[in-house]
C-alpha cells in the first residue's frame, strides 16, 4: 500500500516574515505550514532590482529533501544578487513599516473619494478579509502589520480608457506589477480576464492596484488627486 504524505506550503511574500508567523499561524501551535515561500524580489530585495526566491522549512527531514532536490535540479542564484539581498535584509522591518503606513494613508484617502466604490486593503476595517487579517496580523489589537499593497475598485460607469488615462497621468507612481521597491507603482487590472469567476464580495468596477514606495504621503496624494481631476471626468470627484 502506498502512503501519501501531504504538506502545506504558504506563499509568504506579502507577510515578508514580519506580518505573522507562518510556522505558528494562530500562536497556539494549532495551525501552521510546512514550507514558507518568499519572492525575495519584493521586500527582502527592497530595490526592485533582483529576481530571487526562497523556500524555508523547520522540519529537518523536509529540509534535507529540499536540499537534495535543489542540488539535483542544479538551481543556483548569482553571487552579486545574493549580496544585494543580504545587504537589504537588515532594513526590511523599517521599509515594511513605512510602506505599510503610506499604503494605509492612501487607502483611507481613497475611501473618501466618490469615484471609488471599494477599497481592498486587509488592514482597513470594512475591507474584504479584514477579520482574517486581524486574527493573524494583529491578534493583540493595535496597528498590526501589512504590506504596502492595496487596490481600489473604481466606479463601473467609468470607461477603461478613463482608468488607463488616470494611471498614465500619474507622475510619481510608475506603472508596474512588482512591489516592495522604493518607487510607488500602479497597475490597472482586468479581473474578468484574470479570474474564472468574479470574487465573492468584490464590487463591480475597474480594479486599480497600488504599491507604495518611499515617497512622501502628501506628494502621493497630490499626484492621485491631480490625475483624478484631470482624467476621470466624473460627477463629484
Ligand atoms: C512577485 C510574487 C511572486 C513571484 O516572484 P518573482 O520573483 O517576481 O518571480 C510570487 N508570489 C507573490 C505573492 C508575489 O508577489
Amino acid at each position: 500500500m502506498q502512503t501519501t504524505l501531504s504538506h502545506t506550503a504558504l506563499d509568504n511574500t506579502w507577510g515578508a516574515g514580519l506580518a505573522f508567523k507562518p510556522f505558528d499561524l494562530l500562536g497556539d501551535g494549532q495551525l501552521s505550514v510546512d514550507f514558507s515561500v518568499h519572492a525575495l524580489t519584493k521586500y527582502p530585495s527592497g530595490g526592485g532590482d533582483v529576481l530571487m526566491g526562497s523556500v524555508m522549512t523547520r522540519d529537518d527531514t523536509l529540509g534535507l529533501k529540499m536540499k537534495l532536490t535543489h542540488m539535483r535540479l542544479g538551481l543556483c542564484v548569482g553571487a552579486n544578487d545574493i549580496e544585494t539581498i543580504l545587504r537589504s535584509l537588515p532594513t526590511i522591518a523599517l521599509r515594511y513599516e513605512i510602506q505599510d503606513k503610506t499604503a494605509r494613508a492612501l487607502a483611507h484617502w481613497w475611501q473618501a473619494q466618490s469615484v471609488c466604490v471599494q477599497v481592498l486593503h486587509p488592514a482597513i476595517s470594512g475591507s474584504l478579509g479584514h477579520d482574517h487579517w486581524r486574527a493573524l496580523c494583529a491578534p493583540k489589537g493595535g496597528w498590526g502589520h501589512a504590506a504596502g499593497l492595496f487596490s481600489v475598485m473604481l466606479d463601473p460607469r467609468l470607461t477603461s480608457n478613463q482608468v488607463d488615462a488616470f494611471c498614465d497621468q500619474l507622475e510619481i507612481f510608475r506603472i508596474g506589477y512588482s512591489w516592495g521597491g522604493p518607487i510607488s507603482l500602479v497597475v490597472p487590472y482586468n479581473v474578468e480576464s484574470a479570474r474564472s469567476a468574479w470574487p465573492t464580495g468584490l464590487q463591480k468596477g475597474h480594479l486599480v492596484r497600488f504599491s507604495t514606495g518611499f515617497e512622501a504621503v502628501h506628494d502621493l496624494i497630490a499626484d492621485l488627486s491631480h490625475s483624478l481631476h484631470h482624467c476621470l471626468n466624473f460627477e463629484g470627484c
